[in-house]
């Protein structure tokens, strides 16, 4: 067995025993396979794909255990759990290098080219945890200067905040639009150009790289300031074409990285921005590139911390050059690496707007997207996908993750509290003959008595079980009474768990009939039509509840027959 396979192996065997210690000795997969990701460290989450399979051997293993057993076998493990929790409370992330509580200035700064997709919300909370740590601030700006190659996508401007808000509980302290600063940008060209750091190149075609790639300068390296200065004036007041000319910070052009060499800071694009437009502002000839805009801007914003992807490793080195000509001193860099979520990597920005607009999604609420209005929708709580993402802290290592661990983290979110109610799908009706008038008053949370109960009335013995629970012989209708059904009718046995156990009667939902109409929309957006008890009427709408033996749904909608729509959450 490999290093990895035992190690995934004792940590589902020492989680699934926890478990199935506290839920009756039947641990749950979602809760033990995200409590495996979470100790097994970067090692067993690189390899995450694979942790499913082996935790579930496990699992079934442990599940088969007599109870006695479990708790022989849980004792050695006891010691472990303590030490765990003990970390876990030390707070997720390590310590910012060379911060100062309150001066701490931290910036998320996506391109609004498309809505915030899940690895999105990554930046929100890790920079929001880090502005909490610090008593910071957080600027959300956005990098919209690309009117090119990734358009602004106008309906990402309020999307983006909204999301932050949402995820983080708190709006971003500013928000700044690098489209908003584009005289500022000539303004520091021309400052650049004055230093001597800049130079207006009318290379065209490919004759810059072939210069480039032997290390040797264009004849425009050489131009005065006074010639660059006048150049820059005409990029900007429309005076060339797009490729005729570019503005180019200098570096090194012997640089032994030549993506470091000499690289461009503005362009012309042509293209109308269309948030300018939108506000009726004057358009732009020479627009910014990423390195040159973010970096001026992260300057003039007091930006202390910057936290990127390792993917962005030269565009430090780049800006480097840049703060050195202007004198200034660039901010502490952290890197992170890629964490993705197996489940949600078939979804490009490009695919999904394309599919949204041929009608194959709802929108961008469908439940089989991974959005935020997807997420939050089915029920994901922001709690929980904060706790996802904080898990992981900071690391350069590439990380694959799948949806199981996010669910885990979102189990912990709504167990405590997400009312318990039955639901049946595809219902039939079963008479029971020979009963008193039945009365059931489940918990709303059995672990929580003081939450109070669901009183449930069946007068006349009538109520709805799922077809396929259907079945002749002993049954239990959970927390009602035991009944034998014979050809679709119930004789009544009394309630007594201890004739359940004895004659090994399956346990059931059912609702009174004849309950109210009730739709669970599945996360593959396939509608289940079933009933469920009264009492879930009462639940408003956003509410989690627990369908019992089912999972976790949101409370989507109330309609005024009183039938109910539901999404479904998780297990
Ligand atoms: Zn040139």
């Amino acid at each position: 067995m490999s290093d990895f396979e035992s190690t995934v192996r004792t940590l589902a065997r020492k989680y699934a025993l926890e478990n199935a210690a506290k839920f009756g000795g039947k641990a749950n997969p979602g809760a033990v396979i995200g409590k495996v990701m979470a100790e097994g460290g970067d090692a067993v989450r690189a390899r995450g794909k694979e942790v499913p399979a082996l935790a579930q051997a496990v699992i079934a293993e442990v599940n088969a255990m007599p109870p006695e057993e479990q708790k022989a076998a849980f004792a050695q493990f006891e010691g472990q759990l303590i030490q765990r929790a003990k970390v876990e409370r030390e707070g997720p992330l390590k310590p910012l290098p060379n911060a100062t509580k309150g001066k701490v200035v931290l910036r998320l700064a996506p391109n609004p080219s498309g809505p915030p997709h899940f690895g999105h919300g990554r930046g929100m909370v890790i920079t929001e945890e880090y502005r909490r740590m610090y008593d910071g601030q957080f600027i959300l700006r956005f990098d919209d200067t690309d009117t090119t190659v990734k358009p602004p996508w106008m309906p990402a401007y309020e999307m983006f905040p909204e999301t932050v808000e949402w995820l983080c509980g708190r709006k971003p302290d500013r928000i700044l639009f690098a489209s908003d600063h584009v005289e500022t940008y000539y303004e520091w060209a021309h400052e650049l150009i004055r230093r001597g750091g800049g130079y207006v190149c009318e290379c065209v075609g490919d004759a810059f790289r072939e210069l480039k790639e032997k290390a040797l300068p264009c004849p425009h390296r050489d131009q005065t300031p006074e010639v660059n200065a006048e150049k820059f004036q005409r990029m900007v007041d429309g005076g060339y074409r797009r490729g005729e000319a570019v503005l180019r910070v200098k570096t090194d052009i012997a640089h032994k990285d030549p993506a470091m060499r000499d690289w461009v800071a503005f362009r012309i694009a042509e293209e109308p921005h269309p948030r300018l437009e939108k506000l009726g502002r004057k358009q732009h000839h020479a627009w910014p590139l990423l390195d040159f805009q973010s970096a001026i801007d992260d300057h003039l914003a007091g930006v202390t911390h910057i936290i990127r992807g390792k993917d962005l490793r030269d565009s430090t080195g780049k800006q480097e050059f840049l703060y050195r000509h202007l004198g200034w001193t660039y901010p502490e860099t952290m890197y992170w690496g890629r964490v993705s979520v197996h489940e949600f990597g078939k979804f490009s920005k490009s695919i999904l707007n394309k599919a949204i607009e041929a009608g194959e999604f709802t929108g961008w609420d469908d439940p089989r997207l991974p959005t935020f209005p997807a997420l939050k929708r089915r029920g994901f709580t922001a709690e929980g996908i904060r706790n996802f993402w904080l898990s992981f802290g900071i690391t350069e290592k590439d990380i694959a993750a799948s949806i199981v661990t996010l669910e885990a983290e979102n189990k912990k979110v709504l167990e405590p509290s997400a009312h318990r109610y039955f639901f049946v799908a595809d219902a039939k009706v079963l008479h029971i003959q020979g009963a008193p008038k039945l009365h059931a008053r489940p918990a709303l949370l059995p672990d929580k008595p003081a939450a109070g109960v669901r009183e449930i009335d069946v007068p006349d013995g009538h109520v709805l079980v799922a077809a396929e629970d259907l079945r002749d012989g002993p049954l239990r209708l959970k927390d009602l009474a035991n009944v034998t059904v014979s050809g679709g009718v119930a004789r009544h046995e009394g309630d007594d768990i201890a004739w359940a156990r004895q004659h090994k009667a399956a346990i059931v939902q059912w609702v009174p009939a004849p309950g109210i109409p009730a739709t669970l929309v599945t996360p593959e957006n396939e509608r289940v039509e079933g009933f469920a008890e009264p009492a879930l009427a009462k639940e408003p709408v956003g509410a989690h509840v627990q369908l019992e033996r089912l999972g976790f749904a949101r409370v989507d909608e109330k309609r005024a027959d009183g039938s109910v729509v539901l999404y479904f959450t998780h297990k």
